[in-house]
């Protein structure tokens, strides 16, 4: 019998993204991660929180499949393509300038943008005049920016951020903060998040 995403979880009935379950991890004798469930739908946000190395990193990578737990499972209901990622590194291609780099997922999942929306994303953004900057020339919480807002115009149905406001100011943390909740309370995307910061 085949189990509709739906049908997983009835308790609120939003479709579960990520279902782990049991997950350990041992980095030779170092015990990482040890007996986790999680559990991130669409329509919700999960936060990790804990201090550096509590293990926050290796149990995101264990829950979205990019390395294979020692014990437990955990699986993906959305394609790669559905996911995007963001770190505290911010993974600009330094040889593209801050337009190319806003661009690249578009091009990559051929999901066309047009000129009006990329020039109301840079207003909105406070980028304009930087828009023609190489990474190398900004600062490092204005990479991490770029490297969101990247993401938030790509507009994935799951939002994977690890420490990805690590070095933002507060200003423009909150209103990035707001815009991803907003994008969970009307376009129903899913978030995972892992911070050492409660603020
Ligand atoms: P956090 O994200 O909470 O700071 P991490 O998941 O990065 O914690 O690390 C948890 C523990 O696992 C740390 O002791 C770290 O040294 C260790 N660790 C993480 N990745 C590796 C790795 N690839 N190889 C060996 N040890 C690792």
């Amino acid at each position: 019998m085949q189990v509709k995403p739906r049908q997983l979880d009835q308790e609120v009935n939003r479709i579960p993204a990520i279902v782990s379950r049991g997950i350990t991890h041992f980095y030779a004798n170092l015990k990482a991660v040890d007996n986790v469930n999680i559990k991130v739908c669409l329509g919700e946000s999960v936060a990790i929180v804990g201090p550096s190395g509590a293990g926050k990193s290796t149990l995101l990578r264990l829950a979205i499949g990019v390395e294979k737990p020692s014990q437990g499972q955990s699986s993906v209901s959305l394609k790669p393509s559905e996911i995007g990622a963001a770190f505290q590194e911010d993974s600009l291609l330094p040889w593209l300038t801050v337009s190319e780099n806003i661009c690249l997922l578009h091009q990559l999942h051929k999901k066309p943008i047009t000129k009006t929306e990329l020039g109301e994303i840079f207003r909105s953004a406070n980028l304009e005049e930087f828009k023609n900057y190489f990474p190398w020339q900004l600062s490092t919480g204005m990479k991490q920016r770029v490297a969101l807002i990247r993401l938030l115009t790509y507009s994935p149905r799951l939002y994977v951020l690890d420490e990805a406001m690590a070095n933002i100011d507060d200003f423009s943390r909150f209103s990035l903060c707001d815009e991803l909740y907003s994008r969970v309370v009307k376009s129903g995307s899913g978030i995972l998040f892992i911070t050492h910061n409660l603020m």
